[in-house]
């Protein structure tokens, strides 16, 4: 019989199950302080509860904790990892040293139902949700993991369309009795699903970034099909509407084609659009993926909008590709990975 997870587990849901196993409430208590504290990989590890209720606890439940089944490590010191998933999926990873930061950037879907043109996950197709602890799991699992600063939910898949496993993994990582992180060393990026954005900001205090890529409607609908149900007008208004606080950031992030959104009329239109929102642009290179319409764009092109988005009052930075010599595109290692398997 398939033995349920334990991490990935809010403490409610932990409370469940040590009613559902006989033992006191306190219990889910300890056994949140070994999955999310102590690190403990099996229930033996569990040893402030009896010999009995760990021989109970173990028939029905196991940690699931699992190692990246592969590592691959770029020369400026990103390294990617594969989990596998869902059965024999596999989700990518991204761990990214900069100066004092090193981050992790997760995966919360296996592919994408986004359909985002310029995206290897998306050429995937949709495979599934992960559950929590799936997400969760890469955070932990991957060996940087002590020495992390910060988390981005930027992989593959759209964390706004598993909200619900995606809101349970920040519950976790938040809560004294979870891993304690404080919300500013979070953020989730979204493509702007309107309606689950109202939930995402009400529930947590972690910073969101929104994937732009034009101001342009019918321009930003070639490039992103969402755009259609989700018209960045609302997304913007949702944005206005609540009071996103000192502690809170809202960033766009923005990559850029070759010759196509980078134009003296984009940097107007930007400026129109976002006025009166305390936000900053990340200017992201476009990295190719095979069959893409799209080129990249040269650091000299991306340092000009930069340039010209500043010079409008909008704060813009580029941020560092990394990784370029390790499939840096998210999508592109997991899709050689699966069709190895297949
Ligand atoms: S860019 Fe993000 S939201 Fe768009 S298809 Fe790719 S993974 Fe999905």
């Amino acid at each position: 019989m398939e033995r349920e997870k334990l991490f990935g587990k809010t403490l409610t849901e932990l409370s469940i199950v040590t009613a559902a196993v006989g033992l006191p409430s306190y219990a889910s208590k300890q056994i949140a302080a070994w999955l999310y504290k102590k690190d403990a990989t099996s229930t033996d590890e569990m040893t402030d509860l009896s010999l009995k209720a760990r021989g109970i606890l173990a028939e029905r439940y196991e940690t699931g904790i699992t190692p990246p089944s592969s590592e691959t490590a770029g020369g400026d010191g990103t390294k990617k990892y594969l989990f596998r998933v869902l059965g024999n999926r596999f989700i990518e990873t991204a761990f990214i040293p900069d100066r004092e930061r090193s981050t992790v950037c997760l995966s919360v879907q296996s592919g994408c139902r986004m359909g985002c043109r310029f995206c290897m996950t998306a050429k995937q197709g949709f495979q599934g949700n992960l559950a929590s602890g799936d997400i969760l799991n890469q955070f932990r699992s991957i060996p940087e993991h002590q020495s992390l600063t910060n988390i981005v939910y930027m992989g593959m898949g759209e964390p706004l369309d598993n909200l619900e496993e995606v809101l349970k993994s920040l519950e976790i990582l938040t809560s004294p009795w979870g891993y304690g992180w404080s919300p500013s060393r979070i953020t989730v990026s979204t493509v702007g699903l309107t309606d689950r954005m109202k939930e995402y900001l009400e529930s947590t205090r972690c910073h969101l970034a929104v994937s732009l890529h034009s101001p342009f409607d019918a321009e930003r609908q070639a490039m992103m099909p969402v755009q259609k149900a989700h018209p960045v007008k609302e997304v913007l208004d949702i944005i206005r509407s609540h009071d996103i606080g000192r502690q809170r950031r809202v960033s766009f992030e923005y990559i850029v084609f070759k010759g196509l959104n980078d134009t003296p009329s984009h940097v107007r239109e930007l400026a129109r659009i976002l006025n009166g929102i305390r936000c900053r642009i990340n200017l992201i290179r476009f990295h190719a993926i095979p069959g893409s319409e799209y080129a990249s764009p040269g650091l000299k092109e991306m340092e000009q909008f930069r340039d010209s988005l500043n010079a409008k009052g909008i704060l813009a930075t580029i941020r560092a590709s990394r990784g370029e010599d390790i499939s840096a595109a998210c999508g592109l290692l997991s899709t050689l990975e699966q069709n190895k398997n297949q």
